[in-house]
């Protein structure tokens, strides 16, 4: 079977105001409605006026992706009536996009990009009672619309859902390093895509959020797709909703082309001339990209090229934290190892990204060094950090609070209680069952709450276990 899937990814760009008014994007605790003027209102007789630091942030996100610059584009209104936008045409790009041609390397394959252009967000559409196709009435907030979006439209050159996902990592990251988005932002990326089997019609998967979901809308339609070929059914063209409860795609209506929408050219707007000295302007204030990065971390860092990847691909600001803990702790391997493990395990535990936490390179670099210095086991740091990552309490203040310096005589104690519950354990480990030994270790850890050593701990067994 033969799969092809392509991407549209629409991202908020995070400028200060809106795509042609000078109302903020910034919607969070605002009421509905509040960030709103008759320009993103569709008010007659209102004329938009376009936001230059959209052009430079789409222009940057092109250059960084290797597309073609073209000299002119114009914007388009793209005409359709629905409730989410008020003029009743979204501006956009049609015949003209800002970005050209360009592509983006991922491990063995090569995905190239069509195009990128900018447009308008459409208001936000709040279904009550239901979602998208069963809610008994819909609410508009038009707070989100006129917020600026870039379009970001590949071929269809991805043969597999992880592929999709590992492009959208990376085209994460990107985004971020030139920080134009902010992904901590709901809905601030959201995508877009096309699956078709055996050269068939193409589905339409609207609107999906997070890249986990892309993932998973991506391998339902898969399976169903060839549910339907193996019964001899016809795929239609057509557009659909992803439910991220179920993990299932839904028919919201026959797909629509293109060509169906009639675009004409925007007059109210100016022509769009992007000559070579504002191209040659944008590439030498361009900041360092996430691949290159990962090419310095491996020689600065010594790391080898997965964990830089991780750390550079997980979340920016993780690379971040990982550099400026570099800079209070002696050997970055080894801040690496916890950063991207048992940290990144506990904030993912906690749904958080590193920048949204009380984790601060400070206190981290503190607890390994509570480790090297001898203070707690390493098996010991990986239960206190979870209490440092829920609370952001210096791991030097819970090791105070939490560690009693046991005795020998407390692990022994410790043992005798294990070794007395757990009869049948001691039975098998005295006919040579090392599982039991390795049972009865965690069950005398759990009694001194980890704070114990191992090694010291099977010797003392042994021990007692000679005396019976
Ligand atoms: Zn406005």
């Amino acid at each position: 079977m033969s799969v092809m899937i392509g991407l549209e990814v629409h991202v908020q760009l995070n400028t200060e105001s809106k795509l042609f008014c000078s109302d903020s994007v910034d919607t969070r605790n605002k009421a509905p409605n509040e960030n709103t003027c008759p320009i993103c209102l569709g008010f007659p007789g209102s004329k938009p006026k376009l936001n230059k630091k959209v052009i430079d942030y789409a222009l940057m996100t092109g250059l960084a992706l290797g597309c073609r610059i073209p000299e002119e584009s114009f914007m388009s209104r793209k005409i359709y009536f629905y409730p989410d936008l008020a003029k009743n045409y979204q501006i956009s790009q049609y015949e003209s996009p800002l970005v050209g041609e360009g592509y983006m390397n991922l491990p063995d394959l090569k995905i190239r990009i069509r195009r990128i252009h900018i447009e308008e967000d459409p208001a936000k559409l709040v279904h009550v009672g239901g979602d998208i196709t069963s809610a008994e009435y819909v609410l508009i907030d038009y707070n989100r619309s006129g917020i600026p979006l870039m379009e970001i439209v590949t071929e269809p050159d991805f043969t597999t859902p992880k592929q999709a996902r590992q492009f959208l990592e990376k085209l994460s990251s990107i985004l971020e390093h030139l920080n134009v988005y902010d992904a901590s932002k709901e809905m601030s990326l959201r995508v877009d895509a096309n699956v078709s089997i055996n050269g068939g019609e193409r589905i339409e998967v609207k609107n999906i959020t997070g890249f986990e979901n892309v993932e998973k809308a991506l391998n339902f339609e898969i399976i169903r797709q060839s549910g339907m070929a193996r019964m001899e059914v016809k795929i239609e063209r057509e557009v659909r909703h992803f439910d991220a409860e179920t993990g299932t795609t839904k028919g919201l209506r026959k797909k629509e082309y293109e060509e169906d929408y009639g675009y004409v050219f925007d007059p109210d707007l100016p022509i769009i001339k992007v000559d070579r000295a504002w191209v040659e302007k944008i590439k030498s204030s361009m900041p360092e990209l996430p691949d290159q990065r990962v090419k310095r971390f491996t020689s600065q860092y010594k790391l080898n090229e997965y964990t830089a990847s991780v750390l550079i691909y997980t979340d920016k600001h993780l690379a971040d934290f990982y550099e400026e803990c570099c800079k209070l702790y002696k050997d970055p391997i080894v801040v690496a190892n916890w950063t991207t493990n048992e940290l990144q395990k506990s904030l993912n535990w906690r749904s958080e990204r590193i920048n949204d936490s009380k984790v601060k390179p400070k206190t981290f670099v503190e607890l390994l060094e509570l480790i090297d210095s001898n203070v707690i086991t390493e098996r010991y740091a990986k239960e206190l950090i979870k209490e440092y990552v829920d609370t952001g309490t210096s791991p030097k203040e819970l090791a105070k609070k939490s560690i009693v310096k046991l005795s020998k005589k407390d692990i022994e104690s410790a043992v005798k209680q294990a070794l007395d519950k757990n009869k049948k354990a001691v039975e098998e480990i005295k006919s040579g069952k090392t599982e039991s030994l390795q049972f009865l270790i965690g069950q005398v850890l759990t009694l001194t709450k980890k704070q114990a050593d191992p090694k010291e701990i099977k010797a003392l067994i042994l021990e007692m276990l000679k005396k019976q």
